[in-house]
């Protein structure tokens, strides 16, 4: 059974670049015959809060996206988390470099691997990566590789400071508990995908096929992040935010079903949705609209 999932961070009310994503996601399980779910990734409790959380859900539904299941929250989810991480047992180490140490380098050269500095503390635990270069292909960006070792390097799964699991973790944990069997998201993403197929062999669960859309940018290649939809979007705009966002997916929806209702636009989307139609591209600009 195909199940998919929509992972929004509640950092805000849901945008254009979340909505595309949502959107794909739910196309491609509904057209699959399969399920589709909402993922709430608030493990960052700094940033992330509960109403946003409550806002999403509720733009979602006004744009006739409905989970098929109760939302599963990132934040409530520790205890799994922690499990996992007695599972990787002798992989992972304590590392006390701070940002500060490593002086922003991209790579993570493993200073901390033989033991980490006395008298510091432990600001991350982290997972020793191989030299091992991991490929998977994407369903629509094709072929796709990362060297573990060259970057990130061994990448960090828990801070104790601030009692914080990682994305890495967390998404790859809550895939498998929620039995995902194809993650659909933005390409902003792929980068990490190799390293969440390495921790998937670690703990022995399954690979789910992955497909990555554009992200979308603004007409300076800027990736959106202030371009909120309201809160609570319905009739006449909803109907227009899904034509935009079935256009940017590629799907070339007629020009007179801007002014069809939700409904009708939802069943020409599952009658005409074909993933070959998204842009193979990692970004693409918003189309014109009405933002
Ligand atoms: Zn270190």
């Amino acid at each position: 059974m195909y199940r998919g999932r929509f992972a929004p961070s509640p950092t805000g009310l849901l945008h254009f670049g979340s909505l595309v994503a949502a959107m794909a996601s739910y196309l491609e399980a509904r057209c699959a015959g399969g399920q589709w779910l909402v993922r709430m990734e608030d493990v960052d409790r700094s940033r992330c809060q509960p109403r946003y959380a409550a806002a999403i859900l509720d733009s979602l539904v006004a744009l006739g996206l409905e989970p098929d299941e109760p939302v599963l929250y990132q934040s409530e989810r520790n205890s799994a988390y922690a499990t996992a991480m007695e599972q990787l047992g002798a992989k992972v180490y304590a590392c006390s470099c701070s940002r500060k140490d490593l002086g922003g380098e991209e790579t993570y050269g493993g200073r901390c691997r033989r033991g980490s500095e006395a008298g510091k503390p432990v600001r991350s635990l982290r997972l020793k990566v191989p030299e091992e270069v991991i490929c998977f292909r994407d369903a629509v960006q094709g072929w796709f590789c990362g060297d573990l070792a060259k970057a990130p390097g061994d990448f960090p799964l828990y801070r104790p400071l601030e009692d914080m699991y990682t994305y890495q973790l967390a998404v790859v944990v809550d895939d498998e508990a929620q039995g995902i069997t194809h993650v659909v998201r933005g390409a902003d993403l792929i980068d990490s995908t190799p390293r969440q197929i390495y921790l998937q062999r670690c703990l022995g669960y399954r690979q789910p096929h992955y497909l990555h859309i554009p992200v979308v940018v603004d007409e300076r290649g800027q990736k959106l992040s202030k371009q909120n939809l309201a809160p609570a979007i319905g009739g006449e705009d909803a109907a227009l935010v899904l034509w935009q966002g079935l256009a940017f997916l590629g799907q070339q929806p007629e020009a007179e079903l801007r002014r069809a209702g939700v409904k009708a636009i939802w069943e020409w989307a599952l009658e005409n949705w074909q993933r070959e139609r998204i842009p193979r591209v990692a970004e693409s600009p918003m189309p014109a609209g009405p933002f």
